[in-house]
C-alpha cells in the first residue's frame, strides 16, 4: 500500500518517523525499513520512497519523503545530521523525540564497537535537540500543545509531565560532549548511519 508523501528536512529524519511509528495497516507493528529509492526530482525537491515491512502483519507500504535538504542524501560520509533548521519537526512530536533519545541513547550504551557507540551517541544527542527545538516559551518549562501530534503522546505528558521539563531536558544536555565534537569524532566512510536502527 502506499502511505502518502510526507515532508521531511533529511533522509534521517524520514527513517526516524518509519521507527518510531507503527505499520498504518495494523496500527501497532514494528516496521523494518528497506534502502531509499530516490525518485525525480519535483520542482527542485528531492524525493525518496521508502518501503517498510511489518513484523506484525506483513503489510508492506511505500512512504514518499520531500526532503527539504538534499544534503542528506550524500552516504555514510556526511556527518550526522537531521535538521539544519531552527524550527521543529513536521513528522516527529516531542515526545516521540525523546523516546529516540533514550532508545538511541541505551542502544550507544549497548553498543561494542567504538566508532558505531560514537554515531549512535551523536544520533542521540541530535534527537535531543529536535525535542528542544519545540519549546518556544522561555516562560513555560513544558513544550506548547502543539508540540504533540498524538493522542498517546498528549497522554504521556498529563501522565508523566516530569519528562517533558525543559530544565530537565537542558541539564541532561550539559552532561553530553559538545554536538560537534561528537559530529566530528563520528564520521565514517564505513556505514550508512542513518540505517542504525535496523539490526
Ligand atoms: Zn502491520
Amino acid at each position: 500500500m502506499a502511505d502518502g508523501v510526507r515532508q521531511a528536512h533529511s533522509l534521517a529524519e524520514a527513517y526516524f518517523y518509519l521507527s518510531i511509528n507503527p505499520c498504518p495497516d495494523c496500527a501497532t507493528g514494528v516496521r523494518d525499513a528497506g534502502e531509499g529509492l530516490r525518485l525525480p526530482d519535483v520542482g527542485g525537491t528531492a524525493r525518496v520512497e521508502i518501503e517498510t515491512t511489518c513484523r506484525s502483519c506483513n503489510a508492506v507500504v511505500r512512504t514518499v519523503f520531500e526532503l527539504s535538504d538534499s544534503s542528506s542524501l550524500g552516504g555514510g560520509q556526511a556527518a550526522p545530521m537531521i535538521s539544519r533548521s531552527d524550527k521543529p519537526s513536521h513528522l516527529i512530536d516531542v515526545a516521540q523525540w525523546l523516546t529516540l533519545f533514550r532508545v538511541t541513547a541505551e542502544a550507544a550504551a549497548r553498543e561494542p564497537n567504538k566508532q558505531a557507540a560514537r554515531l549512535k551517541g551523536v544520533e542521540a544527542a541530535l534527537c535531543l535537540e529536535e525535542a528542544l527545538k519545540f519549546y518556544d516559551d522561555d516562560d513555560n518549562d513544558l513544550p506548547p500543545g502543539d508540540a504533540f501530534f498524538k493522542d498517546e503522546s498528549r497522554q504521556r505528558l498529563r501522565d508523566h509531565p516530569d519528562q517533558f521539563s525543559r530544565q530537565r531536558l537542558i541539564e541532561m544536555r550539559a552532561k553530553l560532549p559538545a554536538l560537534d565534537v561528537m559530529q566530528r569524532s563520528a564520521q565514517s566512510p564505513r556505514r550508512a548511519w542513518w540505517r542504525f536502527w535496523r539490526r
